[in-house]
């Protein structure tokens, strides 16, 4: 392993030593686009992924709820998620392409967290506010991740495609920050004073 990342960083060097790939570097911007579309077409499959995976995670998360207004936060991102997934479907369509999910790793972890937590947690505002906090990390990874695509698609000139991820990336914010709200609010309160167990 150690050897192939060498080796890559050798051909790395090479490549910008080499004075026809130095000028490929200032070649027209498809060139830079099309390598920035396979990014961005990765990452489409990888948030289509973490959506769907979302889909059936949220609903656990509602089960093990307590709190009505984190029934109700958690209750309408599930709704949203719908939308985000049939969203992302278009984003596929408008670009010719068929829709495709790639695991991501990373929310397959953060899903598989938030299960840890709510067994680690009792039942009630301890709970709830183990679900606000799994919650808040996907949130931020989704953030994270529709932040980008917006990038990537305004570079590449994908101007509705732009507009629709930019949609959802404003719901991710607004579910973030119904969840502070609900842990500010209640949850976070309730949960302090419960009596620790020794
Ligand atoms: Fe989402
Ligand atoms: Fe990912
Ligand atoms: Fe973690
Ligand atoms: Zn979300």
């Amino acid at each position: 392993m150690e050897n192939q990342i060498s080796k890559n960083s050798d051909v790395i060097e090479k490549n910008t030593s080499n004075p026809k790939d130095a000028a490929k570097k200032n070649a027209p911007s498809a060139m830079k686009s099309s390598q920035l579309m396979k990014l961005f077409e990765d990452e489409l499959k990888d948030i289509y992924w973490a959506e769907k995976a979302l889909t059936k995670a949220i609903p656990k998360l509602i089960e093990n709820a307590t709190s009505e207004k984190l029934i109700k936060a958690l209750k309408t991102h599930l709704t949203e998620t719908d939308g985000q997934v049939a969203r992302l479907e278009s984003v596929f369509e408008l670009m010719g392409k068929k829709a495709e999910a790639k695991k991501c790793e990373a929310m397959a972890g953060l899903i598989k967290e938030s299960e840890g937590i709510m067994a680690d947690c009792e039942e009630g505002p301890m709970r709830d506010a183990g679900i606000i906090s799994a919650g808040q990390k996907v949130e931020h990874y989704e953030i994270a991740s529709y932040g980008t695509l917006c990038q990537f698609a305004k570079i590449l000139g994908l101007k509705k495609e732009g507009a629709l991820l930019k949609l959802t990336l404003d719901e991710e914010k607004m579910a973030d920050e119904n969840l502070t709200n609900v842990a500010n609010s209640e949850v976070n309160i309730d949960a302090a004073e419960q009596p620790a167990k020794i």
